[in-house]
């Protein structure tokens, strides 16, 4: 992959589970369940799901009493199944209480997302924060301070909005909300500092649903603290709104630097695989060239010279193919995650784009004889034909990772 050239933001360094987040650290994925955490069979069927398509933490809504009570059990059942993903902890209203009467719970959870909007109201708010945070200081464990602007402290908004008023130039509605959606998780943060919790166990975020909101937004916080960023846009939408949506606004971000973990909050369709949020905060980070994840397929979009559908089929074949095996080829494979691979649908760019590639193939188009080149390393190296071209170009892919990417010395 070539070098590219983002100058990362410089901040703390956090440490979730065994997880690092900061700007030593490769940008981190994240995601989070939609199961209700007291169902523990559930939940942990989807944490391991999320888990295996390479969320690197997940967080849980942590809501209730019985919420609270199964996170232990879902630790420990996660744990005898091999999984060891950090389990983040969302806590709204009752944080405070339930990590309290839950230490089980507050000890099994790698961090605690803590909204600054919802720990309470008036003269509790300060007292429940103060809880959390105490608890966080006992266990050692990291706080996201988590601000969103669907639950903005409204108490500091009103503040701001008078301070704002009473200026000669009002700034504009729409510039003190986004103060105050800022303002809301440095001044958490710098609470939760002077009660105890070390600099180094903090990460900040401020989720709203706008995208230029949430390149303002951000590009303000970087700007104004060392503290590790989580991006992510909330309410992002479902289908391709969702991922244009969260792409173009994280993607911006990532490319100016910012930004240490990420979350694609898609909406899934009624019955649809939560596991395509990972798939879509991966293929972010790699197509940006900051992360590698699993080979990468470039096909052509196809057009009039593809009469039939095969050479699709084939993209997609190869695609599925590669998601399929990766858990298998990381294990013993150093830097096959690297890999790229072509899927041309004719001569026109084929083999040119086949010659960027690692391993390129370009299937005949409307009129072409009815052979299929393959390059390996920018060399022409066979010629298939006949009725198994997926099959064999599926098996030259095998060959290509046993040759080219060397076995890890710690698997058999
Ligand atoms: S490579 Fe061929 S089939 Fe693919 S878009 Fe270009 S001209 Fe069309």
């Amino acid at each position: 992959m070539a070098a590219m050239s983002f100058i990362r933001r410089q901040s703390l360094t956090t440490t979730v589970g065994a997880v690092r987040i900061g700007s030593s650290a490769p940008i981190a994925v994240q995601s989070m369940t939609n199961t209700d955490t007291a169902d523990i069979d559930g939940t942990v069927e989807q944490v391991r799901a999320l888990a295996k398509a390479g969320s690197e933490l997940v967080r849980i809504t942590v809501n209730s009493s019985e919420a609270a009570a199964a996170v232990p059990h879902i630790r420990d059942r996660l744990a005898a199944a091999g999984c060891t993903v950090p389990l983040v902890g969302d806590f709204h209203f009752n944080g405070h209480k339930l990590l309290t009467e839950h230490p089980a719970c507050a000890e099994a959870l790698a961090k605690y997302r803590i909204n600054p909007g919802n720990v309470g109201r008036g003269s509790k708010r300060d007292s429940q924060f103060a809880q959390m945070i105490d608890i966080a200081c006992r266990q050692a464990k990291p706080v996201r301070i988590g601000v969103n602007w669907g639950s903005l402290d409204q108490d500091l908004l009103a503040r701001l909005m008078d301070e704002n008023s009473a200026l000669p130039q009002p700034a504009t509605a729409q510039t003190v909300m986004r103060e105050a959606i800022v303002r809301s998780a440095l001044e958490s943060a710098q609470l939760a500092v002077e009660l105890g919790l070390p600099r180094d166990h903090i990460i900040l975020s401020a989720k709203v649903s706008g995208v230029q909101d949430l390149i303002a937004v951000y590009r303000n916080l970087a700007a104004r603290c060392d503290w590790p960023l989580h991006l992510g846009l909330t309410e992002a939408g479902m289908g391709s709104k969702g991922i244009v949506a969260s792409t173009a606004g994280i993607g911006i971000l990532l490319a100016e630097g910012i930004g240490d973990t990420i979350r694609v909050s898609l909406t899934p369709e009624p019955g649809g695989d939560r596991t395509q949020e990972v798939i879509v905060a991966q293929e972010i980070l790699q197509t940006m060239g900051l992360r590698a994840f699993l080979p990468m397929v470039v096909a052509c979009p196809g057009c009039g010279r593809t009469t039939s559908t095969y050479f699709q089929e084939l993209a997609q074949r190869i695609q599925s193919h590669i998601r399929h095996r990766m858990p298998q080829w990381r294990q013993h494979h150093v830097g096959v995650e690297n890999m790229t691979v072509a899927v041309m649908g004719c001569v026109v760019n084929g083999p040119g784009e086949s010659r960027h590639a690692n391993l390129g193939i370009s299937l005949p188009g409307t009129g072409e004889r009815p052979v299929a080149p393959v390059y390996e390393d920018g060399e022409k190296t066979v010629t298939l034909k006949g009725d198994h071209i997926a099959d064999e170009f599926q098996q030259l892919i095998e060959r290509y990772i046993e040759r080219t990417y060397p076995p890890r010395s710690d698997t058999p």
